[in-house]
């Protein structure tokens, strides 16, 4: 999960690692009144900043510096709705401002094929780091370190010599580099990167820019973590599924995809898209899948009720595939899950839509038998993989469907 500025200047500050006060707003006027509180509280200046999770909005017009709230306001006019990157700006953190003498970068990375993180320290920071790294690889220090020994007072001190900073600044700088570690490890980040970080004026060093990446594999350990995450900008159906707890993933076609195990959700998706252009006439595609969703193995009626309700509430979905090989959990267990499911659907007042079954695997015939004998409106079987996209994908192309 990748944080806001905001967000990661909140983490910063709980770890003690030196930032400026930040007010989010969401409006010109709520910035004109942050500015106003910090001004009175000693700021001379403001810098009014874009909060969306897209790197690069110093450039794009999305950070700017005030030296008055009605400045402040009317700056956050021209950045409020502003697009960056494909991403609109809906709050801007209103920040205390920082009289910039020097602009550094450091950073903390995972490096999966090492086995080891990797620290980053540049003298040369507020420039794109990628841009930095192709045409002056030689500023950019990087250090590869164990977790076992983690970010030593050695190896922050050796970093900023290498990087060329002045002997003077060195006992500020090493103990900001060893809070930054202690994020990323507290929090379980996979990246934390700070561009830039400064030193004012008066000598200070300070954290202006924050990104940090979450690895959510470890949000067990996290549970003040899950008011990080960002619903404004999740796939409402997605939402829905997450709250279920199910393995949902919205596309942008029209066939709804049910599967147990994510292998065969995925080759299902192929199958489906593969119709889809068998059928098409001329450039258009007859269909494509709407989603991925893997039910897993247990496949029971609650699993199977949850993940129609959430599929057929979709609005561009025009036939449901239901794609289950039987394994350690029999087809005939999946076709009783079926069979509850619509009672449940029906109870709750879901409109079905045209559904293809295939039933492979273990107990297959006792499933497709349970199915048979249930006699469940708008659904069909098909014994094949290829015949079930194929039937799946000739529904969703037809318009004007009422019952199959
Ligand atoms: P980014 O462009 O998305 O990385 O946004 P940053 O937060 O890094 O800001 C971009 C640039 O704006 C920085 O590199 C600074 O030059 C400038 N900037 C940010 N905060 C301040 C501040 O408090 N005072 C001053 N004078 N400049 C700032
Ligand atoms: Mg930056």
């Amino acid at each position: 999960m990748d944080l806001y500025e905001y967000q990661a200047r909140d983490l910063f500050e709980a770890h003690g690692v030196p930032v400026l006060g930040g007010i989010m707003a969401t409006s010109a006027l709520e910035v004109q009144r942050a500015a106003a509180k910090l001004m009175k509280a000693g700021s001379e200046l403001v810098v009014v900043k874009a909060q969306v999770k897209v790197g690069g909005r110093g450039k794009a017009g999305g950070v700017k510096v005030a030296r008055s709230p009605e400045e402040a306001a009317a700056v956050a006019d021209e950045i409020l709705g502003l697009d960056i990157k494909g991403h609109v700006v809906r709050k801007v953190m209103v920040a205390q401002g920082a009289d910039i003498a020097e602009e550094y970068y450091f950073s903390i990375v995972l490096d999966r094929t090492k086995r080891r993180y990797l620290a980053m320290l540049s003298k040369e920071g507020g420039v794109e780091i990628e841009q930095l790294a192709q045409e002056r690889p030689h500023v950019l220090i990087r250090r590869s370190f164990s977790p076992l020994d983690g970010m030593t007072d050695t190896l922050a001190r050796d970093m900023a010599y290498e990087a060329g900073f002045d002997e003077a600044d060195i006992p500020q700088l090493v103990p900001v580099f060893k809070k930054l570690y202690e994020v990323y490890v507290e929090e379980d980040a996979s990246l934390v990167e700070v561009n830039p970080l400064v030193k004012t004026n008066d000598g200070k060093i300070l954290a202006l820019d924050g990104k940090v990446t979450l690895d959510e594999n470890a949000s067990f350990r996290h549970p003040d973590h899950a008011e990080l995450q960002d619903h404004s900008t999740t796939d409402p159906l997605e939402l829905k599924a997450q709250k279920m707890g199910l393995n949902y993933v919205k596309l942008d076609g029209n066939v709804g995809i049910i599967g147990n195990g994510a292998g065969l959700v995925m080759s299902t998706l192929d199958v489906v898209a593969y119709a889809g252009h068998k059928l098409a006439e001329g450039d258009d595609v007859a269909a494509k899948p709407a989603n991925f969703l893997d039910i897993g193995g247990g496949a029971n009626a609650e699993v199977m009720a949850n993940g129609l309700e959430v599929i057929l509430g979709d609005p561009q979905v025009k036939s449901v595939f239901v794609n289950v090989f039987g394994g350690i959990t029999a087809c005939d267990e999946v076709a009783k899950g079926i069979v509850q499911a619509f009672k449940i659907l029906a109870a709750d007042g879901i409109a079905p839509k045209p559904l293809v079954v295939r039933l492979d695997g273990n107990n297959a015939e006792l499933g497709r038998q349970i199915l048979k004998e249930a006699a469940l409106d708008h659904l069909e079987q098909v014994d094949t993989m290829d015949a079930a996209a194929l039937r799946a994908a000739e529904l969703a192309s037809r318009t004007n469907l009422v019952a199959v």
